[in-house]
């Protein structure tokens, strides 16, 4: 634990920047693509698809299954082989980079695999991932991690911190990834199906931790098929129909548009 300890958080921590969302850089658009494409091989998987998260909000992309949601994430992070439009971060064309160059300035990413070390315990797990303390565009002190604070937001992980990836639940290992993520200090962190296949006790944390991120000022953009866990922690949404967006608006809109419901969601 000493290594984290020894790293202690900048005096603009976790606190001091927690009322963020509420001051008047709220709704500054971070994250944003235009007319995003991606192929799998010879195979078109997006169409022009067009989304925005803005500083301080969680964002739903949802749809059936092979809609296209994990795709949209990967093409978003650079981790499509062939994609076409535009990929803007922080105000700046990130069309080209590569995955880690997105990791480094900001943009986190939990996939749907969830793949942790198994042979690394806890704390190596994590401290593989650190990376130095962000700032807003604007200049403000963003949302900052280390292995104290994020004790407080997975209270279990805390209790193991030597314990090996290898010998944890499956509800344990995705917290961890998504531990691991924040440990890289994101502005916008993408997480793929985070209820997905998890006990509904781990469900519940994970919808909590969301929260939590948000009133951090952590903006989040989440794949998700589960209504009801998108309604609770979500203010917009954005629905993927065979690789376009089909319908965006905010989470009560679509709650109150059973015709949408049922259109692209089949509930
Ligand atoms: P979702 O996350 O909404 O379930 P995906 O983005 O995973 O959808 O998949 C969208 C489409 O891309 C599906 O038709 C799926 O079969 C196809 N696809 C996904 N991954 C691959 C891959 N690695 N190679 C080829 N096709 C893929
Ligand atoms: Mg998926």
């Amino acid at each position: 634990m000493s290594q984290f300890q020894a790293h202690s958080s900048p005096s603009s921590s976790l606190n001091s920047s927690s009322n963020s969302s509420s001051n008047s850089s709220a709704g500054q658009v971070l994250l944003e693509c235009k007319n995003l494409c991606a192929w799998y091989g010879a195979a078109q998987i997006l169409f022009d698809v067009n989304l925005q998260v803005k500083r301080g909000e969680v964002v739903a992309l949802m749809g059936r299954n092979g809609a296209g949601k994990s795709t949209t994430l990967k093409a978003l992070m650079g981790l499509m082989p062939k994609k076409t439009g535009v990929v803007n971060f922080l105000g700046q064309d990130q069309s080209h980079f590569e995955p880690h160059d997105a990791a480094r300035r900001g943009l986190g990413f939990v996939p749907e695999d969830r793949r942790i070390f198994s042979d690394l315990t806890v704390l190596e797990n994590l401290s593989v991932a650190r990376q130095g303390a962000r700032k807003f565009p604007n200049g403000q002190d963003a949302p900052y991690w280390d292995y104290a604070n994020l004790g407080k937001l997975f209270p279990n992980l805390a209790s193991m911190p030597h314990r090996l990836g290898s010998h944890m639940s499956g509800g344990e290992q995705q917290m961890l990834t998504v531990a691991r993520s924040l440990m890289g200090n994101p502005l916008v962190l993408l997480l793929d199906e985070p209820s997905e296949g998890v006990a509904p006790l781990i469900v519940e944390q994970m919808g909590e931790m969301i929260l939590t991120l948000k009133r951090q000022g952590v903006s989040i953009l989440l794949s998700e098929q589960n209504l009801h866990f998108a309604q609770w922690v979500s203010d917009r949404v954005y629905v993927l129909e065979k690789g376009q967006v089909r319908h965006h608006s905010s989470m009560q809109e679509l709650c109150e548009d059973a015709q949408a419901l049922k259109a692209y969601l089949s509930v």
